[in-house]
């Protein structure tokens, strides 16, 4: 058993992906996904000290693949888990921080359900699953939300009736908070610490952004759920709600359907009239001269740019800006345009250090006289790792 060895999952429906953290080592020994579960296909793919590999596990559950992995890890003797740790999309109210999952916890995480019902019920399949395939190990639940849970009142509560949020947990809770915790822990201790205002934008498939003061986080993008916001690969972010009502009844379908469109049919995929999700494949058709491909952009960095101002607002005051996620961390064009829609709050790109993605210039890639903007490229798996270590040091020490 090697002490600081953590197992990381992020378990969906019907896939697990998973990575292996050692404490004190730059780059994962182990990372990769079994997929297509309880089904004839069900496979795992693997990347072990950086050899591709991958098996056939047919109808595998949840359960069985993980074992398949622990047999995969049996020749390995320096990489045997001390604890699994889990990703949970949604924590609600009731988890600030990151909890040991005992069953009170489980029955907790299992009454947040209905606020994620894609996502919590499958992350519960994965912990039941992991409890199964590794009896002895402890597991940890990292909650997508619990860092967004410092918001104050006015920041998370919706201007709608009370009894909404009193009675159904209307309100803003926040999504990506492992991510945004990672990078704005890095450009506090990057720009010197103390009481500082910081704006992280997490940008990948989903995107979000968030608001940090001193260390800790005053708002957010993302709302009651993921949909809402900045412009998305498939989601649309904020949008006027009347547009339910009003297409439901144009379209003759009830909101459900215009939820499914929203969320899958909308953002950067829609504006861009169907052409494209992803961002990289954007930007190469707008330079082609693809116009919907240059509007789709063109929205996206208008938005985006308007909610870091907005964010600021929340900081109360403004100390810098990081860029993290797929497109954060590579687009450089997406960065540029951002930040010369914020020029009036003081930043400038130096071109040369976003040209190199801030690898030259220790993440920054504005110049020596703007507010800093960083690049500091996410790893929530590591910050994931982090938590599960420090709730079972935190236990460890009360039972002492
Ligand atoms: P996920 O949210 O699924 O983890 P990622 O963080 O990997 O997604 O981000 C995916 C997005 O990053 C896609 O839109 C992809 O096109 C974009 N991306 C990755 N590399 C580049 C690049 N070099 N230039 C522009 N966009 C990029």
């Amino acid at each position: 058993m090697t002490e600081a060895c953590v197992l990381v999952c992020n378990c969906g429906s019907s896939s697990i992906k998973f990575a292996l953290i050692v404490s004190g080592q730059e780059t994962q020994p182990l990372s990769g996904i079994a997929e297509r579960l309880e089904s004839p296909e069900a496979r795992m793919l693997w990347t072990l000290n950086g050899k591709a590999q991958q098996q056939a596990i047919p109808g595998a559950d949840h359960a069985q693949a993980l074992v398949a992995l622990l047999t995969v890890l049996e020749a390995y003797p320096e990489l045997q888990p001390m604890a699994v740790g889990h990703r949970i999309v949604h924590g609600g109210e009731h988890f600030t921080h990151s909890a040991l999952l005992d069953d009170s916890v489980l029955a907790q995480v299992e009454a947040c359900s209905h606020l994620a019902p894609l996502h919590n019920p499958a992350n519960l399949l994965g912990i039941q699953a992991a409890q199964k395939a590794f009896p002895e190990l402890p597991q940890v639940g990292v909650f997508d939300t619990a860092f967004h849970q410092s918001m104050p009142a006015r920041a998370y509560r919706y201007p709608v009736p009370e009894s909404w949020y009193r009675d159904h947990g209307v309100r803003r809770y926040g999504f990506h908070g492992t991510s945004h915790r990672f990078v704005g822990n890095l450009a506090q201790q990057r720009l010197g610490g103390g009481d500082l205002g910081i704006v992280t934008a997490h940008l990948g498939n989903g995107c979000s952004a968030a608001a940090i003061r001193n260390q800790c986080c005053v708002d957010t993008t993302m709302g009651l759920t993921p949909l809402e916001g900045l412009v998305m690969g498939t989601r649309s972010g904020n949008v006027d709600p009347s547009i339910f009502s009003y297409m439901a009844e144009r379209l003759h379908c009830g909101v459900d359907e215009i939820t499914r469109i929203l969320n899958k049919e909308s953002g950067l995929l829609g504006l861009s009239g169907g052409l494209a999700s992803d961002m990289r494949e954007l930007v190469n058709a707008a330079e082609g001269g693809h116009a919907g491909a240059q509007l789709a952009i063109d929205v996206f960095c208008y938005r985006l740019a308007k909610e870091i101002a907005a964010l600021a607002v929340a900081c109360g005051r403004f100390d810098g800006l990081v860029f993290t996620g797929g497109i954060g961390e590579n687009s450089r064009g997406i960065r540029a345009q951002v930040l010369q829609h914020l020029s009036l709050l003081g930043l400038s790109v130096d071109e040369e250090r976003n040209q190199s993605n801030g690898r030259d210039s220790a993440w920054l890639i504005t110049t020596d006289a703007s507010l800093p903007a960083l690049v500091i490229p996410t790893n929530e798996e590591l910050q994931i790792a982090r938590e599960t270590m420090s709730v079972i040091n935190a236990d460890a020490a009360s039972q002492a």
